[in-house]
């Protein structure tokens, strides 16, 4: 690689936003580089595992149903440029005490932006979705605007869509540094140095690696193992596809879980987040303590027998599924204090544009957010609405 190269706009990490990022930057007509540290599509970030829930009645903050909206018509956007399935619609089901934020935050988004849901008594619940056992003081919300994108081949098809539109692709190679400048930002790899207009760093877990300035941001950013398992079914119960589910536990516990995704062998679940927890208005989470912390450099710890009996005791909740997983793996969530994104500028990172801190909960908006750093690259602004991610949030 020659030792100096220019262009309009460098994006830094290629996992789920920073492919985004490039392909609306080289659709755009944006001369631009991304680079890559792995292979796009690896499993040593956040975005592999098969699966990530989309849902449009946001439990997490009904000011999100603006840009899951826009997400949902940036990823028809990328399948239609593709030509590929990369979200299968399946349905969402929530579980939990009325008052728990799976049920309480879902009505609320739904009720708020007139989404259509059905809530479920546990009679209808046992009709209509007899794999989840619930008990006489739970319920259940089910929308249809929901399912599952495919994160693996979603980060797969925005590079390959961005160099068929131009974009150059480095992988395999490890930005060690990033000179900000309101003018001519410099990203280096070892001796390479590219200047460039602007720098849109997505590196998810090595955000305060790169950006060390960025550690303290809003009470500190926190890297957190999660643990994923594949459970034998035993019982297919139903021969349509499942609808994606997350249960909210009387002891805080967030649990969710896909529909097999594998003609009907194995259903995948994992904990958001285990309990217990205080409760905010609009059945917010926050600042949940639990989570191991990880060094991304290292990559969490495999997961264990303890894991796999943690996942086990969780899916007793299920019925047709046996309690041993037939694999698990474990991958990282990036916190922020509040939970909630940073996208946009930092007044002491002039020239860059960040978007991180997803709090294992960005994939779904991926198709949005790549669109916004494309737009805050290029014209400095946009419509979309990511406004309450702004970095200086926390500021006075
Ligand atoms: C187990 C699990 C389950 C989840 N479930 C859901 C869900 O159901 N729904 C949902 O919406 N979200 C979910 N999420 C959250 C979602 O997957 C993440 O928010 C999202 O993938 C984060 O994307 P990212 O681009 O910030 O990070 P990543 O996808 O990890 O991308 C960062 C990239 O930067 C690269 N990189 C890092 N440093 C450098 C460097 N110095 N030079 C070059 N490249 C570099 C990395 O290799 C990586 O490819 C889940 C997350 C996990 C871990």
């Amino acid at each position: 690689m020659s030792p100096r190269l220019d262009t309009d706009t460098v994006v830094v990490g290629l996992g789920a936003m920073g492919s985004q990022a490039l392909w609306r930057l080289a659709r755009n007509g944006v001369d631009a580089i991304g680079v890559e540290r792995f292979s796009p599509g690896h499993d040593r970030g956040s975005s592999h595992g098969e699966s990530r829930i989309i849902r449009t009645a946001y439990l997490e903050g009904s000011e999100y149903v603006p840009l899951v909206r826009a997400a949902w018509r940036a990823w028809d956007e990328l399948q239609e440029a593709a030509g590929t399935e990369l979200v299968v619609r399946t349905g969402a089901l929530m579980l939990g005490r009325p008052e728990s934020p799976a049920i309480a935050g879902s009505v609320t988004a739904a009720e708020r932006h007139g989404l259509s849901y059905a809530r479920l008594s546990p009679a209808d619940l046992a009709e209509r979705h007899p794999r989840h056992r619930v008990r006489h003081d739970e319920e259940g919300v089910f929308e249809e605007a929901a399912g599952v994108v495919l994160p693996e081949r979603a980060v797969l098809a925005a590079v390959n869509e961005a160099r068929r539109a131009g974009a150059r692709v480095l992988t395999g190679r490890t930005v060690t540094r990033i000179e900000p400048d309101p003018d001519r930002p410099r990203v280096w790899i070892g001796d390479t140095e590219i200047r460039a207009r602007r720098v849109i760093v997505t590196v998810g877990a090595w955000l305060t690696r790169l950006l060390p300035g960025l550690a303290d941001l809003g009470g500190g950013i926190r890297v957190e193992r999660r643990v994923l398992g594949w459970f034998p079914i035993t019982d297919p119960l139903s021969a349509s596809l499942e609808p994606v589910f997350a249960r909210d536990e009387a002891d805080g516990t967030l649990w969710y879980g896909f529909p097999s995704m594998d003609g009907g062998r194995t259903l995948k679940i994992g904990i958001h987040a285990e309990g217990p927890e205080t409760r905010a208005p609009e059945g917010r989470r926050p600042g949940s303590q639990w989570g191991e912390p990880v060094d991304p450099d290292i990559g969490p710890r495999p997961p264990d027998a303890a894991d796999a009996r943690r996942l086990g005791a969780l899916v007793a909740g299920l019925r047709g599924v046996a309690p041993t997983p037939e694999r698990t793996v474990s991958c990282m969530y990036t916190m922020t204090s509040d939970e909630h994104f940073l996208i946009g500028r930092h007044d002491e990172l002039p020239g860059l544009v960040l978007a991180g801190g997803f709090s294992g909960h960005g994939f779904k908006f991926a198709s949005a957010v790549g669109e916004a750093l494309a737009d805050l690259a290029g014209e400095g602004r946009t419509d979309l609405p990511i406004g309450m991610f702004d970095p200086h949030r926390w500021d006075g």
